[in-house]
């Protein structure tokens, strides 16, 4: 099996996992009890608190651990739709994943208006659409940091000044992104980020919100003191430990893993051209590394998904969320892409644990179903 939907998801680290096994097994105290038997998860979670801040250059007390990206976005939006403020209008791209625009939707039938903006052809939100939009009702904009389809990777420090200039706070998804590429929440400016751990290389069900110090929010689960009151309910310990390593693992090595996976990334590209193919890809230069939009004018994406799982391949036609449905995905339309490269559309994408020969292989399988 060639496995290359890691925007999908990520296999699971072994220092994360190796990190993990004792908060399973032995030390399964519940961190909020004050017996001597609860300090040590409790010191755990403080520690993985600690490192997750310093991989994005936040404070601990920044992060609140969530039960991944989906969480973390519902929260970012209706958080802060919610808290009290005279200002009510929320603005957000129309290819954001669904959990940011489900609950955009969610908000705008409680009457808050939501403006979408739309990506330019090669898939990126311009400052000026922005500009063109933003007023001083406008209580949050949230632009995804990369698209989860095509990889395209936004002006978010741009984004955020037109944000901040006229009065609004700024949110981004970057679940896609988040260990792949530098992510430097001070300099980037952004008050909420959102991160799930299973997309690098961390345990499914995990994630984090970011939240600026002094930003105005309200709490996602009321319950328990957790997170600060924030998020309630009994911390998934052994999770987090993972996700902290996963992070921290990916962030060490980032330099070198960018450019084993651009290798690879161009190795395919250029074998495809080499046997004239024709293709175009989607999103253009600044994508995520690894991350590779092809559209084969005239063919079926679904088609190629089924035969290329047919020789032991993993891909995907677009988000993991998209894959039965068969209708042009709501980010290859809002690109405008021609219906016949979009309907002929599958993305790769490239993960730590492939190899040259992974490529070569991926590369013949898809000669052999296109011409
Ligand atoms: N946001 C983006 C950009 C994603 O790609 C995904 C997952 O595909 C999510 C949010 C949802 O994350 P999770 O699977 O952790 O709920």
């Amino acid at each position: 099996m060639i496995y290359a939907d890691n925007a999908a998801t990520t296999q699971l680290n072994k220092v994360a996992f190796e990190a993990m096994i004792p908060w399973l097994l032995d030390e399964y105290g519940n961190a909020s009890q004050p017996y001597a038997f609860a300090r040590k998860p409790k010191k755990a979670l403080a520690e993985a608190r600690a490192t997750i801040a310093k991989c994005i250059n936040a404070q601990p007390e920044e992060i609140f651990f969530t039960s991944g990206g989906t969480e973390s976005d519902n929260w970012a939006i209706k958080g802060l739709a919610f808290a009290d403020s005279d200002k009510r209008t929320i603005i957000t791209s129309a290819f954001e994943h669904h959990a940011v625009l489900h609950s955009c939707y969610a908000i705008e039938r409680l009457g808050y208006p939501v403006v979408y903006l739309i990506p330019t052809a090669a898939g990126i939100i311009t400052a000026e659409s922005l500009r063109n939009m933003i007023s001083d009702t406008t209580r949050l904009v949230s632009v995804m940091f990369a698209n989860n389809e095509i990889g395209t990777i936004q002006p978010i420090e741009e984004l955020c000044d037109v944000a901040h200039s006229n009065g609004a706070l700024f949110h981004t998804d970057a679940v896609q992104a988040i260990g792949h590429v530098k992510i430097d929440v001070q300099k980037l400016g952004v008050d909420m980020l959102s991160a799930s751990a299973h997309k690098f290389n961390g345990p499914k069900g995990i994630g984090f919100l970011y939240i600026r110090k002094g930003t105005n929010t309200i709490p996602y689960a009321d319950g328990g003191a957790q997170e600060s009151s924030y998020r309630a309910g009994t911390e998934n310990v052994a999770s987090i430990v993972g996700m902290a390593a996963a992070l921290k693992e990916n962030c060490d090595g980032m330099d070198g893993h960018i450019e084993n996976i651009r290798a690879l990334e161009h190795q395919l590209l250029s074998a495809l051209s080499d046997a004239h193919i024709p293709f175009a890809r989607n999103g253009g230069d600044n994508t995520l590394p690894g991350l590779i939009s092809l559209s084969f004018a005239g063919a079926d994406g679904e088609a190629i998904l089924h035969r290329m799982d047919l020789a032991g391949i993993c891909i995907s036609t677009g988000s993991a969320c998209n894959s039965e449905n068969t209708e042009i995905s709501h980010v290859l339309q809002s690109i405008s892409l021609d219906e016949k490269l979009a309907k002929g559309t599958i993305r790769i994408s490239l993960g730590q644990g492939n190899t040259l020969d992974d490529v070569d292989k991926i590369v013949c399988a898809l000669i052999k179903i296109l011409k």
